[in-house]
């Protein structure tokens, strides 16, 4: 489902369909003009967020906002542009594309790529403007060369395995990388970075051990400036882990990770619809399919026109409920 911003908010119909030029040659009225069901994105939630959380950070210490897989859902652009006005240090992705979207949408602060990048990215890269993760010497070579015949400074983050196991490099080989990626023309090593295996459990004492290992590739590269380790739930349980800067994801939407203490967030996304009608059950009778949910006793269903096409999915199915009018419902 496409999100729909407040502040640009309009009535959309399915593609092709225009309200002066439509089927019946007649005006739609504005029922007809409204989808069913929609996403409602509150930037406004989003700077309460921010502000929130940049409460809990030291002086200096620089947002990254996370804006990868579309800001979570929430519409990259926009949210990208509102961060970008709100004041945040940089932006993080997960691969160049969304990077190259952002500079697309005319976002200006820097962007930091957090996954796997390919030396055939490095090009774009640097026209671009982005900071890549780099983990190859051929990657660090190729973004030396793009910076030098385009004039520019390519800079690169380094990331330390330091236990989750996906991507980063042992400490050895991020130590040879930075020193090799560091005596190459218009290249500078800019990032050391790591993330957290178990941030968000109630046991978290493995972040220790991850943040032991950091120490020590902090103290291999102590001549590379900047250092972030912390995603939301990090940063909000281990100030001691928020270094030079701190990435938000999951918290600058609005959700608290598990086991994390945080202050008041607001969600940013709401999902909303109209009901369409309301239906008495008798006693026994079951809902929608599998006939899963029975009335006890008579009741009534209010029908939420919300389905698979709007990401709505069925192992929702007993575990989640809605508002309607402002109070809380089961949804069966
Ligand atoms: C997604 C991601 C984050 C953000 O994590 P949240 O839990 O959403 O705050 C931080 N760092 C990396 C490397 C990520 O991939």
């Amino acid at each position: 489902m496409t999100p729909a911003h407040p502040r640009s908010a309009r009535s959309e119909l399915p593609a092709g369909v225009r309200p002066e030029r439509n089927p019946t040659g007649h005006p739609l009225n504005e029922a007809t003009l409204q989808r069913n069901a929609w996403l409602e994105i509150d930037l406004d939630a989003l700077a309460h967020n921010l502000e929130v959380l940049r409460r809990s950070l030291s002086p200096g210490v620089e947002v990254l906002a996370v804006v990868k897989a579309n800001a979570y859902g929430h519409g990259a652009p926009e949210v990208a542009r509102e961060l970008e006005r709100l004041g945040v240090e940089r932006l993080a992705v997960a691969w160049v594309g969304e990077g190259l979207a952002l500079r697309g949408a005319g976002v200006e602060v820097p962007i930091v790529v957090l996954g796997h990048s390919f030396p055939a990215d490095a090009a774009v890269a640097i026209t671009s403007d982005l900071t890549l993760t780099c983990d190859t010497p051929e990657l660090a070579e190729a973004l030396s060369e793009a910076a030098v015949a385009a004039h520019r400074q390519a800079r690169i983050h380094i990331k330390v395995d330091t236990g989750l196991r996906r991507f980063g490099l042992d400490l050895d080989a991020a130590t040879t990388l930075a020193a090799f990626a560091r005596e190459l023309p218009a290249l500078e090593v800019e990032g050391l970075s790591t993330h957290m295996a178990n941030a968000d459990e109630e046991d978290d004492s493995f972040s220790t051990e991850q943040a032991d290992r950091f120490a020590g590739a902090m103290q291999k590269l102590p001549w590379v400036p900047f250092r972030h380790v912390a995603n939301s739930a990090t940063a909000l349980r281990r100030p001691e882990m928020h270094f030079q800067g701190v990435r938000l994801g999951l918290s600058l939407y609005g959700l608290a990770p598990p086991h994390t203490p945080v202050g008041r967030l607001r969600p940013v996304m709401s999902l909303r619809a109209r009901v369409a009608r309301v239906t008495p059950l008798e006693d026994g009778e079951g809902v929608s399919y599998g006939l899963v949910w029975r009335a006890v006793g008579s009741r009534r269903v209010a029908l939420v026109p919300v389905g698979y096409a709007d990401g709505w999915r069925r192992t929702l199915t007993g575990r989640c409920s809605v508002l309607i009018g402002g109070r809380r419902a089961p949804a069966v």
